[in-house]
């Protein structure tokens, strides 16, 4: 079966940020059939780019190539046990969608990364994280193809090198895999997490005593709906840095130079983690607007588009804002979503539109 293509398409509603940016090649991945297609469609204009619901992206400029956007769907129940469920969902499906899913069969263990925008293969991207739990504590496995040579694989845990915001399909280097399935372990019994962030004072607010997985979800997008400007109405691509991770004896040190600096533990031992958005408000970005390139303003670590910005004017921005950063705290600031194309890519070919 043949996958939808066009040329030189515009990206700008397939990017949260709403950067008018063109693919010069846009390939619909909507079923598994079209898979062997839509993947010599790409090997025949590379290089490729996997596109879900573009909230992790930063578009600096038309993009040569092919982008492949993933809108496979289906989720189902494959196995339950013990009030174990093992559930699978298919790569397009909308992440929150799927969360709510879940909780309305009964099943635990995703509540609090409700709201997340983008889709449930870009989860495992970069180990999706909020309110104190991350994607791969009920992460079981998923299926993926190489884009290289069309093999396909099956990644376990332990395959995917889950770090803060990390995984195997982050790191620059490894094979390029296009991810089609995931699946999750998630429980009837509820182990909530409830002391991250606002969750309980939310909780009490909405005078909910003895919380249940799905109060949790309603409180964390209360939280989230209050504090995150909604991509529809401003674009944004959620945190545009990580928090740095650095050495614990480091960080005590900043702290103590600075003091109210937020340091939390990391997972690996020796390292804490320091909030990028308290550096960042401390330079004095918050708010800060550059044209139509900006800063949230409620929150630091949030870059925004009021309008028109270019890609470029909103890594202008960003780097100057890393630049005062380290300037100030000798602190080095890592973008969260993905910059493209990277500098070294050459730019599109002309097409007919
Ligand atoms: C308002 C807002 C709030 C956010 N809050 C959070 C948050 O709390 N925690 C958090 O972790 N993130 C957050 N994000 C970031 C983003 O939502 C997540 O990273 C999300 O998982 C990205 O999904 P996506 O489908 O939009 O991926 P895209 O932006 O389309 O792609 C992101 C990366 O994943 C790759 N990718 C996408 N789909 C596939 C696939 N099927 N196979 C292989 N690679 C693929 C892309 O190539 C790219 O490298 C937020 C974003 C916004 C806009």
């Amino acid at each position: 079966m043949a996958p939808l293509i066009r040329r030189a398409a515009s990206l700008k509603d397939l990017n949260t940020f709403g950067i008018d940016a063109r693919a010069e090649q846009l390939v619909e991945l909507r079923s598994a059939a079209e898979i062997p297609a839509a993947l010599a469609a790409a090997r025949a204009h590379p290089p490729a780019l996997v596109l879900g619901g573009g909230s992790n992206l930063l578009l600096t400029r038309d993009l040569p190539g092919t982008v492949l956007r993933v809108m496979l769907s289906g989720r189902r129940i494959l196995d339950e046990e013990s009030g174990q469920a093992l559930v699978e969902a298919a790569a397009g499906e909308p992440w929150h969608d799927f969360v709510e899913w879940t909780l309305s069969l009964g099943l635990c263990g995703l509540e609090n990364l409700a709201l997340i925008p983008g889709t449930v293969g870009a989860s495992p991207v970069q180990n999706i994280g909020a309110y104190g739990v991350e994607m791969s504590e009920s992460f079981d496995s998923l299926d993926a193809i190489s884009l290289r040579d069309g093999s396909a694989r099956r990644f376990e845990r332990d395959d995917c090198r889950f770090g803060y915001r990390e995984s195997v399909f982050r790191r620059a280097g490894d094979a390029q895999w296009l991810v089609t399935a995931v699946r999750f372990r998630l429980s009837r019994t509820p182990r909530l997490r409830l002391d991250y962030g606002e969750i309980r004072a939310e909780l009490h607010a909405l005078g909910v005593s003895s919380p249940d997985a799905r109060d949790v979800c309603r409180a964390v997008c209360a939280i989230r709906r209050r504090k995150l400007p909604d991509p529809a109405v401003l674009g944004n691509a959620g945190s545009f840095f990580r928090n740095p991770v650095v050495d614990a004896a480091r960080a005590e040190r900043l702290r103590a130079a600075h003091p109210g600096l937020p340091v939390h533990p990391a997972e690996a031992p020796g390292r804490a983690k320091l909030s990028a958005a308290w550096l960042i408000e401390r330079c004095g970005w918050k708010g800060h607007r550059d044209g139509d390139a900006g800063v949230a303003d409620a929150h630091a670590l949030v870059l925004v588009n009021h309008g028109q910005a270019s890609g470029a004017q909103i890594l202008a921005l960003a780097e100057r804002i890393r630049a005062s950063v380290r300037e100030r705290f000798g602190v080095e600031l890592e973008p969260e979503p993905l910059v493209v194309p990277d500098s070294e890519a050459p730019p599109p070919r002309r097409t007919r539109q």
